[in-house]
């Protein structure tokens, strides 16, 4: 059993209160550890060490703060193997999956952020001969920053990496679901120097910890990654309060297949934008388009593919899918497949738990075959609804106009695919749908410079590059006049 414990000012200390919440591996179903069930005291405590550490934290120069935090990257590629697979038994995610993407992705993330903000430039605009007006961009202090449990230590680091780097202090509040990169990731802060109180973690529940600093004073800018609904709420605590907030929500990403698309690798594409995580990413391709032409071979080989899956022990190496990461996220998904039974879909394969898990200690885990419904009508609640399972719907359509509506036909806007090789196509279709990201014949091709978020529902602001960098630091304009009126100066 691992006792989390929160890291403020340099130090893991329990929660003030003393309260804890179980910790659930989610292959097996059974408590392998607890987690802080912090409240405000624990915050208050956090953003107090935040705040002692912001000036000399903001004041060194940007090569410095690099240094700290590629040092810390370099710590987390030594530590792989043991975050790959804390990151696998907290999630249920496949060890081989953390091991390739989630992990790397986190000392990627520091990497990238610790050296853009070397390169990070501000702007000046001459009026002529009579001023000259130049951009601060400064640290906005101490930043609160909130994450999920899909790609927990992945998108934890993707925003405390720019917070740091651009000179902030930050708290951050890690999914309650799956703490324990976070709490690994803490160490190796300790182990690489980070100053104490540069980056403090407070574990505990997005009602209590999470709402706690969402509403801290002294917490001007807030980054959050999560549902829409909690998004909502976030949305609504801050306004008043005039904070900076970026938020990365849901999706409910159409992916649409050209009859002139190269097959094979649509199909190989689609499985991995579908089942990839269990379907628990919020960039997951869960909506098939399929241009009718194509569609009944395109579905027959993209359901033999689904079949083909391995879904077991997220820890052996064969295993493709894992568990989902609560039983109450099971028990939901497995309801959008009652839904859509319900609203007249046909289930091609999957459609409940797996018959068996090989793994005698996966018995009691939460499982969900791969499932493919065809059937719905775009505007059933299955097509327009997050489920954030392994659940893809698959609708045939006609012409170009008819898909880009059904496409666009959804609250979300985060991200599409396509797949087509007609150039004209392809960027006419990419002009046309309402999604922060739209991938052309490929799925979750990241370049970490460029701008990631969500249209309607699915965001608000920006991630990635510079619009991190931006994000977390606050703009002023010195405007300096040159003419002097005839006057020497
Ligand atoms: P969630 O919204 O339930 O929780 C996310 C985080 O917010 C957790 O740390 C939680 O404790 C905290 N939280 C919950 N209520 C809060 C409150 N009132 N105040 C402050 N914090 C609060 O989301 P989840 O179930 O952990 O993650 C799944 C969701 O995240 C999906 O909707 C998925 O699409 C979305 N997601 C979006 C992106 C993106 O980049 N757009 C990436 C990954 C996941």
């Amino acid at each position: 059993m691992t006792e989390i414990l929160n890291f403020i000012d340099g130090a893991f200390v329990p929660p003030i209160a003393w309260r804890r919440l179980d910790n659930v591996e989610p292959a097996t179903g059974k408590v392998y550890g607890t987690v802080p069930d912090s409240d405000a005291e624990d915050v208050e405590a956090a953003v107090r060490a935040a705040e002692r550490a912001f000036p000399a934290w903001a004041r060194l120069p940007a090569e410095e703060r690099a240094r700290f935090l590629l040092a810390l990257a370099d710590r987390i590629d030594a530590a792989r193997e043991e975050l790959a697979r804390a990151e696998s038994v907290d999630t249920g995610k496949p060890l081989a999956l953390a091991r390739s993407l989630d992990i790397p992705r986190a000392s990627s993330n520091l990497r990238f952020f610790a050296t853009a903000a070397i390169h990070f430039h501000s702007e000046s605009h001459s009026t002529g001969e009579r001023a000259l007006n130049y951009t601060l961009r400064r640290p906005r202090g101490v930043a609160g920053v909130i994450a999920p449990w899909n790609l927990p230590l992945y998108l934890l680091t993707w925003k405390i990496a720019p917070a740091l780097a651009t000179g902030n202090t930050v708290v951050a509040k890690p999914t309650e679901l799956a703490p324990m990169t976070a709490f690994l990731l803490a160490r190796l802060c300790k182990e690489s120097g980070l100053p104490h109180g540069v980056l403090n973690i407070v574990h505990g529940r997005g009602a209590r910890a999470g709402a706690a600093l969402v509403a801290h004073p002294r917490v001007p800018a807030i980054s959050f990654t999560g549902g829409t609904v909690t998004g909502s709420a976030i949305a609504s605590a801050t306004a008043p309060l005039f904070k900076k907030v970026a938020l990365e929500m849901g999706g409910k990403n159409p992916n649409i297949v050209f009859a002139d698309a190269d097959l094979d690798a649509a199909v190989a594409t689609s499985l991995k934008a579908g089942f990839t995580n269990q379907g628990e990413i919020c960039l997951a391709g869960s909506r098939l388009f399929v241009e009718e032409k194509i569609f009944d071979a395109f579905v027959d080989r993209f359901v033999a593919g689904a079949k083909q899956l391995v879904v077991g022990d997220p820890l052996e190496e064969r295993t493709d899918q894992g568990a989902l990461i609560s039983a109450a996220h099971r028990d939901k998904v497995l309801g959008y497949l009652d839904v859509a039974r319900q609203e007249g879909g046909r289930i091609l394969c999957g459609g409940g738990a797996p018959e068996s898990i090989a793994s005698a200690r996966c018995r009691d885990g939460f499982f969900v075959a791969p499932t493919v419904i065809a059937g719905l009508a775009p505007s059933s609640r299955v097509n327009r609804e997050e489920i954030f399972g392994p659940v893809v719907t698959v609708t045939p359509f006609k012409t170009e106009e008819e898909v880009i509506a059904w496409a666009n036909g959804t609250e979300y806007g985060l991200a599409a695919s396509l797949f087509t090789t007609h150039l004209g196509r392809a960027h006419r279709v990419a002009e046309r749908l309402a999604s922060g990201t739209v991938w052309v014949n490929c799925w979750l091709l990241r370049d970490l410079r460029v701008p990631f978020g969500g249209m309607k529902r699915s965001g608000v602001g920006r991630e990635g590059g510079e619009e991190a960098l931006r994000f977390f630091t606050e703009p002023k304009n010195v405007c300096v006049q040159m003419d002097t009126g005839g006057r020497d100066a």
